[in-house]
């Protein structure tokens, strides 16, 4: 059966995530990947993903928009990436950010430092047989993550990848770099 995606769209690297779901459901048929900028378009969604950006300009136009209750309520899978990640956390360090708490994960922006802009890591993580090339952006990491969250990557700054039931959080960027093993495991995922 067709698997049906939306991606927020409020900002940030929405095109990105549209094509890298696009690619990973070009093998099932009746699928389909839109944008997401309304509570009215969440119907009818199989999974979600929150893409990179700005998790302070996408907290604030979140709740401009009217989606943060439909958004916290939604009951299908999440694909949370970087500040997606701080987004799905239930506690950031930063108030700026006004947390979904879909995953209950402490999340710390830009943890690696000013300085550290951006930095690629191949990456164990759990379920994948291979490492992941994994490309950090201004990164977050989780600093803590609550009961039922399983921690499927770690680096020495902290938690970089989280799985929390159907939902998926990475401190990096999965959507970019074509490697979509990641995007295929969170589809299986959906499943169960
Ligand atoms: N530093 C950004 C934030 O916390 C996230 C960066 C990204 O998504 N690439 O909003």
């Amino acid at each position: 059966m067709g698997v049906k995606v939306g991606v927020l769209a409020l900002q940030g690297d929405v095109a990105e995530h549209i094509a890298a779901f696009r690619d990973a459901l070009s093998d099932r048929p009746g699928s389909s990947v839109v944008p997401l900028r309304k509570a009215a378009d969440l119907a009818g969604l199989d999974a979600l993903a929150i893409p990179g950006g700005e998790s302070t300009t996408i907290s604030r136009l979140i709740v401009k928009n009217g989606l943060y209750e439909a958004l916290r309520e939604f009951e299908g899978g999440v694909f949370a990436t970087c500040a997606g990640m701080v987004l799905t956390a239930d506690r950031v360090d930063d108030t700026r950010v006004r947390p979904l708490g879909l995953i209950p994960m402490r999340v710390e922006r830009n943890a690696f430092g000013r300085q550290v802009d951006s930095r690629e890591a191949l990456l164990e993580v759990k379920g994948l047989a291979e490492p992941f090339r994994a490309v950090f952006i201004r990164a977050p990491v989780a600093t803590e993550v609550g009961p039922g969250v399983e921690v499927l990557a770690r680096i020495p700054e902290g938690i970089v990848a989280a799985r929390s039931g159907r939902h998926m959080a990475f401190a990096f960027h999965p959507e970019l770099g074509g490697d979509l093993r990641l995007h295929r495991m969170f589809l299986q995922g959906l499943e169960v």
